[in-house]
């Protein structure tokens, strides 16, 4: 594996793959990541993964300055998962100064996670177009688990005609349902134990749909009743919504729905989705 540093390397580098799958990070790899990589080189053949802390995407008030970051130990774990290309770019490396250029997306981004964490969206965009142009990969993949950030990023890449697919991996889960995550690391071992609430939760709306339930408000009072039976858990929000479009929904027919929710587990905050398909 080659470990690069800087957009001239890459380009470098770049013609030494015909084609090139890719998988964007912040690093703090778990499973969830390394999955991608393996389904990434499988379909393409070669592997790229960036690691990049991307500081537009985070808030003032958010937890960039303690997202946790261990390059040696992300590294150690890219070879062995197939990976042939990393890239780790320094942040002048992406923002050099005057730096100037938005990719905002409309729609999809003001619900949800875009309505809690306004600019979060933007930051992605950009850094996901960014990252992108500079790989030049021939696909592009990424988790489920994000399923807001997987909207986005395919409304982009069809808007700006990125010349490369955009492919999505399942969520990667621990053994008793709880998504895996960077930030579960944040969580005290009560906590841990209470962030199961999520899963459940998801499993009571699927439970009901698979029960017949097709009303969106009763679909969401289940998650609802769910989370408020753990005292540790502050729900944001629950949704049941269009696939795509991320509307909410009043009856779920054709395509399905994406039962979503956010919960803050003491300081930290967890999402996680599902699909809801007849
Ligand atoms: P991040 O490093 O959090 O920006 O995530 C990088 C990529 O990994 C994104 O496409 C995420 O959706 C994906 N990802 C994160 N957690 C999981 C998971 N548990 N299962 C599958 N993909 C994941």
């Amino acid at each position: 594996m080659r470990v690069v540093r800087t957009v001239a390397e890459l380009r470098a580098a770049r013609p030494g793959f015909d084609r090139l799958g890719f998988v964007p990070t912040m690093g703090a790899l778990h499973e969830g990541h390394l999955s991608l990589v393996r389904a990434a080189k499988a379909a393409e053949g070669a592997c790229a993964v960036s690691i990049f802390v991307n500081p537009t995407q985070f808030a003032p008030t958010e937890d960039l300055a303690r997202y946790p970051r261990d390059l040696d130990r992300d590294l150690a774990l890219l070879t062995p998962a197939g990976c042939d290309l990393a890239f780790a770019p320094a942040p002048e490396e992406v923002y050099p100064p005057g730096f100037a250029t938005r990719v905002e997306v409309d729609g999809v981004t003001g619900v949800l996670e875009g309505a809690v964490r306004p600019g979060h969206f933007g930051g992605v965009a950009v850094v996901v177009a960014k990252l992108i142009n500079m790989v030049q990969p021939t696909a592009a993949w990424f988790g489920q688990k994000d399923a807001q950030q997987l909207a986005v990023i395919r409304r982009m890449a069809a808007d700006l005609n990125l010349p490369c697919r955009i492919e999505v991996g399942p969520t990667v889960r621990e053994p008793d349902g709880l998504a895996l995550s960077s930030r579960n690391a944040y969580l005290s071992s009560e906590e841990r134990l209470a962030a199961t609430v999520l899963v459940h939760a998801l499993g009571a709306a699927l439970g009901s749909f698979g029960a017949g339930e097709r009303d969106a408000d009763r679909l969401r009072r289940s998650m609802r009743n769910m989370l408020d039976e753990e005292p540790l858990a502050r729900t944001d929000y629950v949704s049941i919504a269009h696939p795509e479009t991320l509307q909410e929904l009043e009856t779920v027919g054709e395509p399905g729905a994406l039962a979503s929710l956010a919960v803050r587990i003491g300081s930290t905050r967890l999402i996680d989705n599902t699909v809801l398909r007849a």
